[in-house]
């Protein structure tokens, strides 16, 4: 897949994820005559979130009704099964249940409801203590949610699909390919890469946990930074299996933008148990004790984290306990399925959200697409931006196209950029 790195081209897209994928597909399909170059840093595209994720293709039920986040993640949810469909890729409908276990979180669980309807998520049903159990035999809750629209893929395989189809219109997806600096020129930007340099007329950057860096590589001011919040993962013993059927979540804390600690059937048929949220020191830590000083420095300089720690050092410090403690993460999903306990649980991996915070500590919670001069910056783009990628990928095309002029060329034939 390490395509060659081009001199020139008309696009060059930063980040080889689900989300730049997206969008450099999406432009093609505007615009298959623009040259257009992925540039991935890693030997493969889609590692890191892409594919350190829950896998659940989310229907829209849980964001404020008018933001980016819902209108993108119905759209993106309805263009994922027909893309997954189109291109053999797996696509279930496991079904979800929000779970409230006691009575105080029957309020936020009717709101999650009503946000679900004023959104458009397709056979959203209100059940009662005693129908759950029709869906999920094993969960207990006094009341709960029913999705049957939430589905399950696998989000690498997409990225892949992706990748393959940008490269098949003659564009590039150059891997070992990572973005150290950019310098203005008259024509677009030149980049700085570790496989050269290339002369982009405009630039998208979607580079996940570090596109605040690459934003500000690009001149650009994010006015946020990215805070890594690692989510940590176990699997139940393929005896506990059968005690879940599709997908049990429990009624999110509204402070956070995380779902809290869930079970969810993957298309590989293992059921995983998580993720949880902690500060992780490294923006690509995947191990609990992972340390990387630039990483770790940014975090404890910055004034957001602070603001963060002030607000709810109580929660983070709970969350550090239970990321080392299997059998208080046993008992978080307890109270969703009784029947589980620590000997259920076997560590599997983790992943890194890559989660803008504003520098007041406010936890960005909608997408953020930023428009610079010759350049578009996704500076935010947490769950549900996997199951929204498609629909990601229109809508900064269609911003890409009309702020960074890439209206058809009047001069004929790829080779004119030296292609
Ligand atoms: C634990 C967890 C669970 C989640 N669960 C779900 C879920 O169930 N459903 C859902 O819809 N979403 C989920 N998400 C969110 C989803 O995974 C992300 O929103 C999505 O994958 C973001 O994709 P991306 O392309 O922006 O980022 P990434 O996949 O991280 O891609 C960014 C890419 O940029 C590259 N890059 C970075 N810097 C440079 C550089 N300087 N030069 C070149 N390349 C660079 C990186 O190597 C990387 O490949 C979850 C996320 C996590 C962490």
């Amino acid at each position: 897949m390490a395509g060659q790195l081009p001199e020139r081209c008309d696009v060059a897209v930063v980040g080889g994820g689900i989300v730049g994928l997206a969008c450099a597909h999406a432009l093609l399909r505007r615009r298959p005559d623009l040259r257009l170059a992925v540039l991935e840093k890693e030997v493969e595209v889609g590692l890191h979130q892409t594919a350190r994720n829950s896998g659940v293709v989310h229907a829209g039920i849980y964001y404020r009704p008018g933001s980016l986040r819902a209108r993108l993640c119905v759209e993106g949810a309805r263009r994922l099964r027909e893309f997954c469909e189109e291109h053999g890729l797996p696509f279930l409908p496991a079904g979800k249940l929000i779970v409230a276990t006691d009575d105080a979180e029957v309020p936020r669980l009717q709101e999650l409801f009503r946000r679900g309807q004023a959104n458009g998520v397709p056979g959203l049903r209100w059940l009662r203590a005693e129908e759950l159990q029709e869906v999920e035999p094993h969960a207990r809750g006094v009341a709960a949610i029913h999705s049957p629209a939430t589905a399950i893929t696998d989000f690498r395989a997409v990225a892949v699909c992706l990748a393959g189809l940008v490269g098949a219109t003659g564009s590039r997806v150059v891997t070992g390919c990572e973005v150290l600096g950019a310098r203005r020129r008259p024509e677009g930007f030149e980049l700085r890469t570790t496989r050269g340099t290339v002369l982009a007329r405009a630039v998208l950057n979607c580079a996940g946990l570090h596109s605040d860096r690459v934003a500000r590589l690009l001149g650009a001011q994010p006015g946020i930074q990215i805070v890594p919040f690692r989510g940590e993962y176990y699997v139940l013993r393929p005896e506990s299996r059968h005690l879940v059927r599709g997908l049990i979540y429990p009624v999110p804390d509204p402070r956070f933008p995380f779902l809290g600690v869930h079970l969810t059937r993957t298309v590989h048929g293992e059921v995983e148990v998580g993720p949880n949220a902690v500060v992780a020191w490294a923006r690509e830590g995947y191990r609990p004790r992972a340390f990387r000083l630039r990483d770790a420095w940014g975090t404890l300089t910055y004034s957001g984290f602070w603001w963060l720690v002030r607000r709810y050092w109580r929660v983070g410090l709970y969350e550090q306990y239970r990321s080392w403690c299997r059998r208080e993460f046993a008992r978080s999903v307890r109270r969703l399925v009784p029947e589980i306990t620590d000997r259920d649980l076997v560590r599997n991996g983790a992943g890194v959200r890559a989660q803008a915070v504003a520098p007041d500590g406010t936890l960005v919670d909608d997408f953020r697409v930023v428009l610079q001069p010759g350049a578009v910056h996704i500076l935010n783009a947490p769950s549900p931006a996997a199951t929204a990628s498609l629909a990601i990928g229109d809508h900064v095309a269609q911003l890409a196209t009309e702020a960074l002029g890439l209206q058809p060329r009047q001069e004929a034939g790829r080779s004119a950029l030296g292609w």
